[in-house]
């Protein structure tokens, strides 16, 4: 299991394994966070927040939210409205442990464009 954490230790986000690579996205909501993306069934993460600890921004009429942390802002995973079988998550690598994450392989996602892989 791997666990991330806000900055200020309100938020947690645990996953089953490590990431086998990590997405760097430049679509408008992405670019702006400066987050990598780890992705995993929605089943097995677990957002770890006491109630009223976290926000969410809703983008636009899309089918998603961005969770962050209320106090120190860390934006922490974004989740699906529709969870069903299989439905998947992303995760912000940027708030695992660096030496409990160790290196795996960066992505670049054209999120702005044509949502294919360029990198
Ligand atoms: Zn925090």
């Amino acid at each position: 299991m791997l666990t991330a954490s806000c900055h200020c230790d309100a938020v947690k986000v645990q996953v089953p394994r490590k990431p086998r690579s990590l997405t760097n996205c430049n679509c408008s909501i992405c670019r702006r966070y400066g987050v990598l993306w780890a992705y995993y069934r929605d089943a097995e993460v677990h957002l770890v927040a006491d109630p009223g600890t976290t926000d969410e921004y809703i983008w636009g009429g899309k089918s998603q939210k961005f969770i962050r942390c209320k106090a120190c802002g860390c934006v922490m995973q974004w989740k699906k409205f529709q969870i069903g079988e299989g439905t998947h998550t992303g995760v912000n690598a940027r708030n695992f442990e660096p030496s409990e994450l160790g290196a795996v392989k960066i992505r670049l996602l054209d999120g702005a464009d044509t949502w294919k892989y360029v990198g």
